[in-house]
């Protein structure tokens, strides 16, 4: 008889809850789940994605230079060490299964994103949860949780759910003080909405032991199309790409890609635009008697009375077609994560919200 089991800890995964795209009886639904960009992609990927339609046929490009070339002209960066994949979910996947197995300790923060312990278990290593203070990340808490057998620490600035964020040089000291088997892996898939933050790059050219991932799923508008990508130093490079299926990016999602990187002009309109509605959207909460914590992200995390009161108004604003993330999974029942909308879906949920209390 076979005896076919998974990893252990995989059938403790709970399944992905997607916030459905519509609800029973309501026909116009506002998506306000996922960290997604209200305004969508710019124009100019619409388009390449469109022309990329002509050649469905063939196999896309393997070494992706041209996205990487793009990707590392607008950051400054180098292209030799830059990795595309499908979401940044698939370089956490490739970090995992390229530097952890069995006996080896993956660190995750308390309110982290699910992907880095989900990871971390199908590779067949152990996740460690670190504790936040106040739920920012706690540096000294992570170098203490580390041991000779970390392989990887993941920590995610601005943080999801929390959209709290530390700065350079509370990062620099993870960086050093970490044993020198262990890698950080920065995840900057919020960073474009911080002004002037570089998400951890020049860490990257300094350090190592860093590496430094980012999405096109956020800001730029393309989480349909999968596309993240990762920069570390060139030896970190090496193994990876040969962990990386060698078409794991569609020619139309590197093109669209390639489009939307280069149209910064967008990028800095969806920054502006974020700010002004996110800080709307925290007074317009707090002044219904809903509280969050300052957000460096496209997001706000609503704090209630408890888990009783935030199930009942993610009930009330389900009711209306206001989808919104309970953030349970994250351990913080009392709280709901609302993705910065555009005007309309601001001024429904501050409204709603409001009838609620
Ligand atoms: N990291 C963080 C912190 C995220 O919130 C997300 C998406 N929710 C991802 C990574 C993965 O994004 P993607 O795979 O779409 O690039």
């Amino acid at each position: 008889m076979a005896v076919i089991t998974p990893q252990p800890g995989i059938m403790d995964i709970k399944l992905y809850e997607s916030g459905a795209a519509h609800v029973a009886g309501v026909s116009n639904v506002v998506k306000l789940s996922s960290n997604e960009n209200p305004l969508g992609p710019s124009e100019a990927a619409i388009e390449a994605f469109r022309r990329g339609s002509f050649t469905l046929h063939r196999y896309p490009s393997s070494d992706q230079a041209e996205l990487r070339t793009a990707i590392a002209d607008v950051w400054e960066l180098d292209a030799e060490r830059v990795i595309c994949g499908a979401g940044s979910d698939e370089i956490i996947t490739f970090l995992c299964q390229a530097f952890a197995g069995p006996g080896d300790e993956v660190i995750h923060t308390e309110h982290g994103f699910a992907m880095y312990k989900i990871s971390a278990l199908a590779a067949g290593a152990t996740p460690v949860e670190v504790k936040e203070t106040e739920r920012v990340t706690d540096v000294s808490a992570i170098l203490a949780a580390c041991t000779d057998r970390t392989k990887l620490v993941f920590l995610a600035n601005p943080n999801n759910p929390t959209g709290t964020m530390i700065g350079l040089a509370e990062l620099e000291r993870l960086a050093d003080g970490l044993p020198p088997q262990a890698l950080l892996v920065l995840d900057g898939a919020y960073a474009e909405y911080v002004e002037g933050y570089d998400a951890g790059a020049s860490l990257v050219e300094g350090c190592e032991n860093v590496v430094m991932t980012r999405t096109f799923s956020k800001i730029y508008g393309l989480g349909s199309l999968r596309v993240g990508w990762g920069y570390a130093p060139k030896p970190i490079i090496d193994v990876l790409n040969r962990v990386r299926g060698p078409f794991n990016l569609s020619q139309a999602a590197q093109d669209a890609a390639i489009a939307a990187v280069r149209d910064t002009d967008y990028l800095t309109h969806c920054r502006t635009e974020n700010a002004k509605w996110r800080t709307w959207l925290a007074n317009g909460l707090a002044e219904v008697g809903v509280p969050s914590d300052t957000s460096n992200a496209n997001f706000v995390l609503a704090r209630f009375a408890d888990a009783a009161e935030a199930e009942a108004c993610d009930a009330h604003l389900q009711a209306q077609g206001l989808l919104v993330r309970k953030v349970a999974g994250y351990k913080l029942p009392a709280a709901l994560r609302i993705t910065v909308g555009d005007e309309s879906a601001c001024r429904q949920i501050v409204h709603a919200v409001k009838t609620f209390k």
